[in-house]
């Protein structure tokens, strides 16, 4: 199943008509009162909501995916965990930049470790990209996402898909420099997440996907990810050492090569085989 939020919160089904607007399946999930869990309602709820989509009726109504405003598949994610340079061709393509890496940040993954991006920074597939900052160099990186499904700690590499929700497309926009990951990639509308959620069950094996990403009409980033360095099982082992996963919580799972500065005016378009694409603006900030 592809779930999309849109609109005014709304929860819709993408089938190959369309959206199909399946809010009020929303109903059934439960009300919580101060202090609400930090951790996505919507998605530790996910099977229930699931099966109830499947079994509500279908008038046979859908919108059309470009006549809608997509919001993050995951509303309120407890955290946004993401791998730095996990593919090998852009790890010698960072150490070869000297002018826009810092050479002690750039390490294998194994070393380097995950970092967290500021849940204020997520978006959805509509965008915008908002520039801050528009005198430093900011790029792309277009990466996996999976979406954790349910809480887990200590998490073995053979146990680790029965945690996985979904996946969706990630964009890492990140300002290049010296300072720590954690600033630089979190400026509002930096995490970028769509167009929707494809769950587990539907998306299957997850190696051998291409992934591309463009920028006007040049091709900047193709890769797949069957070169990952380190697998998405073994990022969840690697994460969940650290920290308790919960369900919501967003993995971006690092970028390949071709990383490339984005400016106002661009538009980038995002594809992962077997998720979707979408089309996202980058505008600058001093602009609105
Ligand atoms: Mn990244």
């Amino acid at each position: 199943m592809r779930l999309c939020r849109f609109g005014n919160n709304r929860l819709g089904v993408v089938d190959g008509g369309g959206i199909r607007d399946v809010t009020s399946v929303l109903d059934l999930l439960p009300s919580c009162r101060y202090p609400l869990p930090s951790y996505d309602l919507l998605i530790a709820n996910l099977a229930s909501i699931c099966r109830a989509i499947s079994s509500s009726p279908d008038d046979g109504q859908r919108l059309s995916i470009e006549s809608v405003n997509l919001l993050s598949p995951v509303a309120n994610p407890g955290k946004l965990i993401a791998a730095p340079v996990n593919y090998r061709a852009h790890l010698e393509e960072a150490i070869a930049d000297e002018a826009t890496f810092s050479r002690a940040h750039v390490q294998e993954i194994q070393k380097t470790g995950l970092f967290l991006k500021a849940t204020s920074a997520l978006i959805g597939a509509s965008g915008p990209i908002t520039i801050t900052h528009s005198q430093r160099r900011t790029d792309h990186e277009i990466e996996l996402a999976v979406i954790i499904g349910k809480e887990g700690r200590c998490i073995s590499q053979s146990n680790a898909f029965n945690y996985v929700a979904g996946y969706s497309i990630g964009l890492d926009i990140t300002i290049r420099g010296p300072e720590e990951r954690s600033l630089r990639k979190s400026p509002d509308s930096y995490a970028v997440l769509g167009p929707w959620l494809v769950t587990s069950d539907e998306f299957g094996d997850l190696t051998g996907r291409d992934m591309v990403l463009t920028v006007g009409e040049q091709m900047r980033q193709r890769a797949n990810t069957r070169d990952l360095i380190m697998s998405v099982p073994a990022l969840i082992e690697f994460a969940s050492s650290f920290y308790t996963l919960y369900p919501g919580d967003v993995l971006y799972t690092g970028t390949p090569e071709g990383v490339g500065p984005v400016h106002a005016g661009d538009t980038l378009r995002a594809e992962i085989a077997g998720i979707g694409s979408f089309a996202i603006e980058v505008v600058n900030t001093e602009a609105h």
